[in-house]
């Protein structure tokens, strides 16, 4: 079965050398699968270059211990993006964080197809569309994981992990490292610390910076829309859940049959799990609005039928859902930006949230050197405690050195003779 599926992808890749139009390559029988391989970031990057009045796209390296990563992200924004970007609302989407999740990158590309007016919703009106895209910058990232992706199109078709088996959904800081009694290093490697991945380390890097209203992290396996949190079974309460939950219920009426699972990951996959990218996002980054949506599962598929359980194989399926999923991806970006002058008036109390931790500082700054040095920068892992305790006592004894200079010029102020006095 394997080296039959395995000769399956060889052959679908062979086919994906001709031009023709992307989307199906079906075969004469039933069998024959969707394609989903190889050359769509290809496809991605010919999209972005036939409109660069919409469309701009960036690869962020990275490495770590002599394994390296790139990711490609695309940016929309109608206008100069240099001059947008923070009045706007902005959306960050994350999709094939797991390898074997093919039709996630997929439904990247509809995105973008979509964004570039390349193909149209069906069910949505272009103008009141573009009145809501005017008001937004989107940065899409494809496939968060192109090495683990690289090993499922080579034949294993069952791998999640990145190019040296870490799971990258259980790489981040929030909860991390903590293992259930059913943990499955095959499935769940969390990594040898927090943000030890490189694609980890680019997207915290990237989400730090750009300060997204929305985050969505795209996956499947099964139907749902989850909000935080993913390492307990608590949902955040307030107007945060409402506004959350608001949005998610509109999804599920309007593009789900209301048939998706809703509610915390934790609370409702039947597992916890830590070290989750949605987690960080919601608690580090403080985004308002951060999900995981699941947008394809064959439960009745055979656990050793990867590609089944996780993509789906025929036409109607995979048009199906591409445009389900596009359709609740753009009413997310439409009712989400409706909440933008709700957030931009709790921005003052938000910014005082945001206060990034000396921690969280240090680790991207330490990130950043160890990317320029590479190995060199290795012994500064191990001694990041103590670099912290160091910089603690720096910026401490600064503190005293700047009150003692003030304290002597205020003195030396008094003694001096008064030579005019200063109407205000
Ligand atoms: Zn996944």
């Amino acid at each position: 079965m394997f080296s039959f599926l395995h000769h399956l992808i060889a052959w679908l890749m062979s086919k994906m050398k001709d031009k023709s139009p992307r989307g199906m390559k079906m075969g004469a029988d039933e069998n024959a699968k969707v394609y989903m391989c190889g050359d769509l970031m290809e496809e991605i990057q010919a999209l972005v270059h036939r409109h660069p009045d919409k469309l701009s796209m960036e690869t962020i390296k990275a490495e770590n211990k002599g394994y390296g990563a790139e990711v490609m992200v695309v940016t929309y924004c109608q206008g100069n993006i240099e001059n947008h970007e923070r009045s706007k609302f902005r959306i960050l989407l994350s999709f094939g964080q797991h390898g074997r999740e093919l039709i996630t990158s997929e439904l990247a590309l509809r995105i973008l197809s979509i964004l570039s007016e390349e193909q149209f919703l069906p069910s949505m009106n272009r103008t009141s569309l573009n009145s809501t895209l005017d008001k937004l910058v989107i940065k899409v990232i494809p496939m968060e994981n192109l090495n683990g992706r690289k090993l499922v199109e080579s034949g294993d078709l069952c791998e999640r992990r990145n190019g040296r088996g870490v799971d990258l959904n259980r790489n981040w800081s929030v909860d991390w490292g903590k293992k259930e009694k059913d943990y499955d290093p095959y499935e769940e490697n969390p990594g040898a610390s927090p943000f030890s991945e490189p694609e980890t380390q680019i997207i915290r890097k990237l989400a730090i910076s750009f300060d997204p209203h929305v985050w969505v992290n795209v996956h499947s396996g099964m139907e749902a829309l989850f909000m935080p949190y993913d390492h307990k079974n608590a949902t955040p309460d307030g107007l945060p859940l409402q506004r959350m939950k608001l949005l998610l219920e509109e999804v599920n009426n309007l593009h789900c049959k209301k048939h998706c699972m809703i509610g915390s990951g934790g609370g409702s996959v039947g597992y916890l799990a830590h070290g989750t990218a949605t987690d960080f996002m919601y608690d580090i980054v403080r985004v308002p609005v951060a999900f995981t949506f699941e947008i394809y599962g064959d439960e009745t598929a055979s656990s050793k039928d990867c590609f089944r359980m996780f993509n789906p194989t025929d036409l109607s399926s995979y048009n199906r859902v591409l445009n389900d999923w596009s359709a609740a991806l753009f009413t997310i970006f439409k009712m989400g930006s409706y909440h933008l002058g709700e957030i931009h008036s709790n921005a003052s109390v938000s910014k005082l949230e945001k206060w990034v931790s000396i921690d969280e500082y240090l680790d991207g700054y330490l990130m950043e050197r160890r990317n320029r040095y590479g190995k060199k920068m290795e012994v500064l892992e191990l001694g990041m405690q103590e670099i912290r305790a160091y910089f603690r006592l720096f910026l401490l004894s600064s503190v005293l050195l700047m009150f003692m200079f003030c304290s002597r010029i205020s003195k030396a102020k008094y003694t001096r003779p008064i030579v005019s006095a200063m109407p205000l």
